[in-house]
């Protein structure tokens, strides 16, 4: 499935990301998930829980898209925890980093320091001084033990150049990929950002609520209803409010989706919209449920009531064409 990610897209516009967007929505309110970790592979930055729920629905949009698809609406927020060198050109996290020589550009760089030796009084580096596995004083050449050298420890630590002998303090920093090998230096690289999301449970919530009336809204214009005011007034002369209502001519059709409430509240909830119900006796009444708040409901029974429970958006659509049939 390919997804159009652009901020543009309304929540009515893409109903294929709409409907990743709620099941990861769904995936989220359901497990309880406060925060969404990343973890670092040598091919790039994942998040295995969205990454399980996109792969379950064969989307092949990376989870760090959808994540940022969230964010920009307001339903995540992002917390930088790292940054990581990643390969400009593939991608990937598995790099390897090397010191290179700004004279010759070498990378047979050694670390070291400068020594002199006490009897001639001659001063170099001390890799300068080795031979093979001896010591040997490159000025006067006799063999020597390391005590006969002092370390000159007012000058600092660097590197000495193999290959051209230069003595470098501040040799260039190149990386390269361990996976297309490409070499690059840091300004070349993609220095990018390593985040954490942070869950937004009201904004999800509310979304979520959104996301399922405007679902409702559309198939049942599709069919010919429309959107009228969401008041209808009982027989006892309330006004009562609902989520969503549609009218075909005469006939009316009332939502309530309480995406918001679980347990006793939606106990509570159901019992309040089933009078409601009792009241507007010339509407039909759906109360709206997801699945995973289902249990336990009671089963109420009226002619103008329907408790419709659905396990995604599809499934919505699906049992909302079967009741309008
Ligand atoms: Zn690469
Ligand atoms: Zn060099
Ligand atoms: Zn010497």
């Amino acid at each position: 499935m390919k997804l159009a990610l652009s901020k543009e897209v309304g929540i009515t516009e893409n109903s294929e990301l709409n409907h990743v967007i709620e099941r990861v929505l769904t995936y989220i309110l359901e497990k309880h998930v406060t925060v969404i970790k990343p973890v670092l592979t040598p091919h790039g930055i994942t998040y295995p829980a969205i990454d399980d729920v996109l792969e379950k629905l064969k989307v092949t949009a990376p989870s760090c898209m959808i994540l940022e698809a969230l964010r920009e609406r307001g339903l995540l927020e992002k917390k930088v925890i790292d940054r990581a060198i990643a390969c400009p050109n593939c991608g990937a996290l598995d790099i390897k980093t090397r010191y290179y020589c700004p004279n010759c550009g070498s990378f047979n760089l050694e670390k070291t320091y400068l020594v002199t030796h006490i009897d001639c009084g001659y001063t170099d580096a001390f890799v300068s001084f080795k031979s093979n596995s001896k010591l040997v004083c490159p000025n006067c050449h006799k063999e020597l033990k390391e005590s006969e050298l002092v370390r000159r420890d007012e000058f600092n630590e660097f590197f000495l150049c193999l290959d051209c002998n230069s003595r470098i303090t501040e040799p260039e920093i190149k990386h390269e990929c361990n996976s297309c090998h490409t070499i690059f230096t840091p300004l070349e690289a993609d220095y990018i950002e390593v985040s954490e999301y942070y869950i937004k449970e009201r904004e999800i919530t509310e979304y979520k609520q959104k996301l399922v009336i405007n679902t409702i809204s559309n198939v049942l214009t599709k069919q010919g209803l429309r959107k009228t005011t969401q008041s209808i007034k009982g027989e006892s002369g309330v006004v009562h409010t609902f989520d969503l209502v549609m009218s075909n001519g005469d006939e009316k059709i009332v939502f309530v989706c309480p995406e918001d409430k679980k347990g006793d509240e939606l106990v509570r909830d159901m019992f309040t919209t089933f009078a409601k119900a009792v009241d507007i006796k010339d509407a039909k009444v759906v109360y709206v449920v997801p699945e995973e708040s289902s249990q336990g409901l009671p089963n109420l029974k009226r002619s103008n009531w329907l408790t419709l429970v659905y396990r995604d958006l599809d499934d919505l659509k699906r049992k909302l064409s079967r009741i309008l049939s």
